[in-house]
């Protein structure tokens, strides 16, 4: 049986008290939903002194939507965010991407901000220390070596976060906090550059930083849906996943952004893709070719079920039968705003 350690819970009342409590404890961690952080104190992968209990905090649980764009507090759960009219409405793809999230129980406790900062995942590292022990432990906590790729010198681990993808090609940006002398200092930075192409780091947080909300631009005439591969239909983190965002007037793709999820330590933005779609009016040649150059960009290595050749062609089906849906030239059609 998997138990537990010892920690102490803290249950700050705001943003700078949860601040103050991470700065003053340098071994705590910030909690939200629990969901991810509980299961790895389990197997042994983190031990902190203290858990910062985010929840208390009533700055990050606003959730607007609306005509001119979207406030998203971390705290918000994913139930909330798939379920909001105006995010089914104006971010499609959000919507169905909090909806791939596990299942309905773990979508009503987990949180938008702890799926940003979800850990990166790997077939040899996210198990019990039993397991991990006889092997000998790998790079990412306390072994020698990759046991995924052992030639290299960094971590593999794969960025699994179902609602990055969509919210990349949805534009957002992310508001990272930190408690100063004045009060709370800020930045604000675009969602894609808040990761690291590194299983180990996997984000530009510096201790004590916490991610406090998430902005999302208007639309106008944006048709948006994501599609996940996974190994069961439920509870199950992506092998591949794939969001697209397309812009379009007069029958023409204006705008394109592609992500791709669970296939580097960081979530891929397929450029090429990108770049074929823009400008292009959507023929069935153009989307094989999209889907094609979607495959081409991704590099996995062998780290969790499915081999990489197994992965990087679903890579390629998700994305022809997404864009498919969204150009109405599939079997469903996709809805603009
Ligand atoms: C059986 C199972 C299946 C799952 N399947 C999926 C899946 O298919 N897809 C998927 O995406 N996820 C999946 N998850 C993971 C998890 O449920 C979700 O990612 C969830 O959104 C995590 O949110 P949380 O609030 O519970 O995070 P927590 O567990 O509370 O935190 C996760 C990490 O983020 C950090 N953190 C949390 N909030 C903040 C913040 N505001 N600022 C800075 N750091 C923060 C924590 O310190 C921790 O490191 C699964 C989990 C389980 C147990
Ligand atoms: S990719 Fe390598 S170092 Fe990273 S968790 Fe997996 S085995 Fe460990």
């Amino acid at each position: 049986m998997m138990v537990l350690p010892e920690f102490k819970l803290m249950r700050p009342a705001s943003l700078s008290e949860a601040l103050s409590a991470l700065a003053q404890n340098p071994g705590a961690m910030a909690v939200a939903g629990g969901t991810d952080l509980l299961v790895s104190m389990k197997q042994g992968l983190y031990n902190p002194t203290h858990l910062v209990d985010l929840k208390g905090a009533p700055e990050l649980h606003r959730l607007e939507a609306g005509e001119g764009g979207a406030t998203i507090g971390a705290c918000v759960r994913l139930s909330r965010v798939k379920n909001h009219p105006e995010i089914i409405r104006r971010y499609g793809a959000l919507s169905q991407a909090a909806d791939a999230v596990a299942g309905p129980a773990l979508q009503n406790r987990g949180t938008i901000g702890g799926n940003v900062c979800l850990d990166t995942r790997c077939y040899y590292y996210n198990q019990s220390d039993f397991w991990r022990q006889s092997l000998g432990f790998c790079l990412k906590k306390d072994g020698p070596v990759c046991r995924a790729a052992p030639a290299a010198k960094r971590c593999f681990a794969n960025f699994s976060s179902d609602t990055v993808p969509a919210l990349i090609v949805l534009g957002a940006r992310v508001r990272v906090v930190c408690g100063c002398e004045g009060g709370v200092s800020e930045r604000v930075l675009p969602l894609e550059d808040f990761f690291v192409e590194d299983g180990m780091k996997r984000n530009v947080l510096a201790p004590g930083e916490l991610v406090a909300e998430l902005y999302l631009p208007a639309t106008r005439n944006v048709f948006s849906g994501y599609r996940k591969y996974r190994q069961r239909g439920a509870i199950d983190y992506p092998l591949v996943s794939v969001a697209a965002a397309l812009s379009i007037e007069d029958g023409v793709i204006r705008g394109a952004r592609v992500a791709v999820g669970a296939m580097a330590s960081a979530p891929v933005v397929a450029l090429e893709t990108m770049e074929a779609l823009e400008g292009a009016a959507p023929t069935p040649e153009l989307i094989s070719k999209a889907a094609e150059l979607v495959a081409k960009r991704t590099k996995p290595v062998k780290n969790q079920a499915g081999s990489p050749g197994h992965r990087r062609l679903m890579a390629k089906v998700m994305c022809r039968r997404l864009l498919e849906e969204l150009l109405g030239l599939g079997p469903l059609f996709g809805k603009a705003v």
